[in-house]
């Protein structure tokens, strides 16, 4: 039997990077005490904040949920609540609801869901079939990008948060990062996370509580604390920059261990320095729809205008 480093258990779980040897036990407090420590690293939570967290119903939301809830219980006046998008993808969605309701009800925590139909006035996959009749070169997870993260914040506002959580993962992050240097996206690349604009009440703070820790990790957490997620894939997931750079870092980080830790810290180490001078979007509001954009004309309204679709607002 291998040793758990901590407890002299049995070790289930290696940590190439840090040599550690994890009992269950162990590793699912390490992941818990490592959210923790970023919480408190980036001051990311007050006392008395309202969270609104962004419950997909896949592994790293819930597994997120699961943590935050358990954080919650030591802080009585934090109120943790979760928001779903619903971007109506037939036959996919459905399954993931259903999950992320029985998981909220497990933990006793307030569950919202927030559609593109009604933010919107179509679904995702009406814009999808508008997008193909116009031969958009825009792919489809760039449409629901765009919109699930307008949606997410319409849904905090109306839910009265305080704070967004997202459930993005270090891989997640560290992804980003690459595809930002490789598009050339300077401004991007140097955002501060998180991005902090405490005068604008209408753009609700997002945080990450989950951006040190690797996605096999958060997977094994949520294995062996039996969590139910969702595990079919979306069916507009198509091959894009971000699946390569996925592919990429997990090739290096096999054979170099600790590499996505590494990248990580250096673009944190560069954001701190170009912040100083190319961090400076100001916010304004949509002459269209009235959201918090940086420009005349949000890319939402963009979007939805160039599909024909802008008949809500
Ligand atoms: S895979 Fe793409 S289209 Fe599907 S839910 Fe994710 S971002 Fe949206
Ligand atoms: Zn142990
Ligand atoms: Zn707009």
């Amino acid at each position: 039997m291998v040793e758990c480093n901590f407890c002299g258990g049995e070790a289930v779980f290696l940590r190439p990077y840090s040599g550690e040897k994890l009992c269950k036990r162990c590793f699912m407090k390490s992941i818990e005490n490592r959210v923790q420590q970023s919480i408190s690293k980036q001051n990311m939570f007050k006392p008395d904040d309202k969270i609104s967290l962004a419950l997909s119903g896949g592994k790293d939301s819930v597994s997120l949920l699961h943590i935050l809830s358990k954080i919650e219980g030591r802080f009585p006046k934090t109120k943790l609540v979760a928001v779903t998008i619903d971007e109506g993808i037939l036959g996919y969605r459905e399954e993931a609801i259903r999950i992320a309701e029985e998981n909220c009800g497990r933990l006793g925590v307030e569950h919202n869901i927030f559609s593109f139909k009604e933010l919107f006035g179509s679904n995702l996959d009406e814009i999808i079939k508008a997008a193909e009749k116009l031969e958009s070169e825009l792919s489809f997870c760039s449409y629901c990008g765009v919109l699930r993260r307008r949606a997410l914040n319409i849904a905090a506002r109306k839910v009265e948060a305080t704070k967004l959580a997202m459930a993005h993962n270090l891989d997640d992050e560290v992804q980003s990062m690459l595809m930002n240097l490789l598009r050339g996206d300077i401004s991007r690349a140097s955002r501060k996370e998180p991005a902090i604009i405490e005068s604008e009440p209408a753009f609700i703070q997002r945080v990450k509580p989950l951006c040190e820790v690797l996605e096999r990790e958060v997977a094994f957490y949520a294995f062996l604390k039996r969590i139910k997620f969702q595990t079919i894939l979306c069916p507009y997931l198509e091959s894009s920059i971000r699946q390569d750079v996925r592919l990429f870092l997990n090739q290096m980080e096999g054979k170099h261990n600790g590499m996505k830790f590494a990248v990580y810290r250096t673009f944190k180490k560069l954001q701190q320095r170009l912040d100083s001078f190319d961090n400076k979007d100001q916010f304004r509001f949509c002459e269209v729809c009235g959201e918090p954009t940086t420009g005349r004309v949000c890319r939402v309204c963009q979007l939805l205008e160039e599909l024909r679709l802008n008949n809500k607002e």
